[in-house]
């Protein structure tokens, strides 16, 4: 069953300025692809089209089997089942980490406060922070801050999950705490795609690996043989540098 399709995407910032094009992918259910390439090459305005929080000029793209394009979709209704972490984590700095989980579940899915409430516990024990729900999210590390954002879009039962570079604004001893919850995640079956230049993650729990450049996916195949043999010079030069 395919989860995100995106057919023949073209977006523009500008008129002079097209950063995708002509970008096809499907990603089935349960897949996880990791998205790489240099920076500026497109790979966080892609991910964001996925849940219309970029529009785009051309193309179609199918979450679900719900149409982000069709101007009759309901998107707020959809971008609730589409969970999204960003590199910087972007949790409510005023609300404590359990009302942080909370608040999208009552506001948005309509569940009771004790609902909601009991959810956001489980799915903080399930990142290793149920000692941490009555704190402010200042008050944690980097890497436990990602790990409240990552229960903050699990509590919303999500279709799939999108991950912008989620851990490269964190210490590099904390990016592993992060890793391993999206690897369990992945092993539990959910949908995943990730902008990620941890190619240790993506060798390990990646199927795919889309490889993009100026705007184009250059590759789009199995992660085994990206890393061992990889067809563009463009991606070969990139991997020479970060491996
Ligand atoms: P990546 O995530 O691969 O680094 P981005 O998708 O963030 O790439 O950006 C791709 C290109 O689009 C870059 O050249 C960037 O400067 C440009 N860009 C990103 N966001 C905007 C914007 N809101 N307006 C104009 N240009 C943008
Ligand atoms: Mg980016």
């Amino acid at each position: 069953m395919e989860m995100i399709s995106l057919r023949n995407i073209d977006k523009w910032y500008n008129p002079s300025f097209q950063v995708l094009k002509n970008c096809s992918t499907t990603i089935e259910k349960g897949e996880v692809v990791v998205v790489c390439g240099p920076s500026g090459s497109g790979k966080s305005t892609l991910i964001k089209t996925v849940n219309a929080l970029e529009s785009i000029q051309a193309g179609d793209i199918v979450v679900n089997g719900i149409s982000v394009t069709d101007s009759g979709t309901n998107l707020p209704k959809l971008r609730a089942r589409v969970g999204m972490v960003f590199q910087h984590f972007e949790l409510f700095p005023h609300l404590k980490v359990i009302d942080n989980l909370c608040l999208g579940q009552v506001k948005v899915l309509g569940r009771s406060r004790s609902e909601a409430s009991e959810k956001a516990r489980k799915m903080l024990e399930r990142v290793g922070l149920s000692a941490h729900a009555e704190k402010f999210p200042g008050q944690l590390s980097g890497g436990q801050q990602q790990r409240v954002a990552i229960a903050r879009a699990l509590v919303m039962d999500p279709v799939c999950m999108l991950f912008d570079e989620p851990t490269s604004a964190l210490d590099p001893e904390m990016v592993s705490e992060v890793l391993d919850v999206m690897t369990e995640l992945a092993g539990e079956g959910m949908t995943m795609m990730v902008v990620t230049h941890e190619m240790g993650f993506a060798r390990k729990v990646a199927n795919r690996v889309i490889f993009m450049d100026g705007g184009e996916i250059v590759e789009d195949r199995p992660a085994e043989d990206f890393f061992q043999s990889p067809e563009s010079p463009r991606a070969v030069q990139f991997l020479s540098k970060i491996l």
